[in-house]
């Protein structure tokens, strides 16, 4: 790591002062509408003492938004005075996709969530996941990154945490997990974990927590609701903010293997045969892809490779082969 260049990322914050800063994140990003022009991420640093730091983000993915909407709203309205420690907020990570209403960055097609390490003299999104890399995450305890399905998911509202070989780590996660008190409570395996930002929050043996709230590119009241309390939760959980967990029932579910993913293996229409939160046992057709080129041709069956509860869907009407058709969880 130490032959590695410093990051061009400048902060206009100073993570060691107390108080509320509101500032950015600049990256020096030089085009053909702006030379020596900048990204400017958003970022609020609300520091009182000494104490646990915890860092916050949404926007990882461009098109999810209970995060950026639960986050912003954090770093207008949290007190200092009812903080002990720091609490750092980036409500849109990937803020060119952000921007954009994207997953991926419209500079460089960057995916944040597989763009870790990142390197300091790669793409924006690279730039980017090193400031985190080297200067944020060292600097947190708990990281709490906010997801969504994004335009092309739907997800029952969860919160989640990784079952993890660090037993101990583990654990901490799963209070965090219990203490944001969303309707579903996910133990997740992750079918794709190098380049993420988990992976690398994790083994920097960081507590790591996340959600999948809802998704289609929008968000929703309920899932936006679940976000503000559930955020607050957690810092109560880790006594960054003063006051009790106001915890609520959730059901605890599993993904315990790759069985729990359907992917599509044509193109075409798809048709959910059961809605999110309805269960379905296994060899039961999750969905149908119709084909849509001529008429008279049966439609290809997807059918659940375990029993379980449909925690994902595919959200658009149209389909392509390869796309992630619809997730099955277990209850625990
Ligand atoms: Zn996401």
């Amino acid at each position: 790591m130490s032959s590695l260049r410093p990051s061009p990322i400048a902060s206009t914050v100073d993570f060691d002062r107390d108080g509320v800063q509101h500032g950015f994140l600049r990256l020096p990003y030089s085009r053909d509408d702006s030379a020596w022009g900048s990204v400017m991420i958003p970022i609020c640093v609300i520091r009182n003492g000494e104490g646990p730091a915890a860092l916050l983000t949404g926007g990882n993915h461009g098109d999810e938004y209970e995060g950026p909407l639960a986050l912003y709203d954090l770093a207008r309205t949290l007190d200092p005075k009812h903080v002990s420690g720091s609490v750092i907020i980036v409500p849109a990570m990937n803020y060119p996709a952000f921007r954009a209403g994207t997953r991926t960055s419209p500079i460089d097609k960057g995916n944040m969530n597989r763009s870790f390490p990142g390197r300091p003299d790669g793409t924006v999104t690279e730039k980017i996941a090193d400031y985190f890399q080297r200067e944020l995450l060292p600097r947190a305890d708990i990281v709490f990154d906010f997801h969504s399905g994004g335009r092309t998911l739907d997800f029952v509202p969860f919160c989640a945490a990784h079952t993890l070989p660090d037993k101990a780590l583990e654990q901490k996660a799963f209070e965090a997990v219990a203490a944001f008190s969303a309707p579903f409570s996910m133990r997740m395996i992750e079918i794709d974990a190098v380049g993420m930002y988990d992976t690398a929050a994790e083994e920097m043996g960081k507590v790591f927590v996340s959600t999948e709230l809802g998704g289609g590119g929008t968000s929703r009241a309920q899932t936006v609701r679940i976000a503000r309390r559930g955020i607050l939760n957690v810092l109560r959980y880790t006594g960054i903010v003063a006051g009790p967990v106001e915890k609520s029932p959730t059901q605890w579910l599993d993904m315990p293997s790759g069985d729990c993913f359907s992917f599509a293996e044509d193109d075409g229409m798809i048709e959910t045969m059961i809605d999110l939160g309805e269960f379905v046992e296994e060899g039961a057709v999750l969905a149908r892809i119709h084909s849509t080129g001529r008429t008279g041709i049966a439609p290809q069956e997807i059918r659940a490779k375990m029993s379980g509860m449909l925690a994902a869907r595919h959200f658009p009407g149209l389909v392509k082969a390869g796309d992630c058709a619809a997730v099955v969880a277990v209850h625990v």
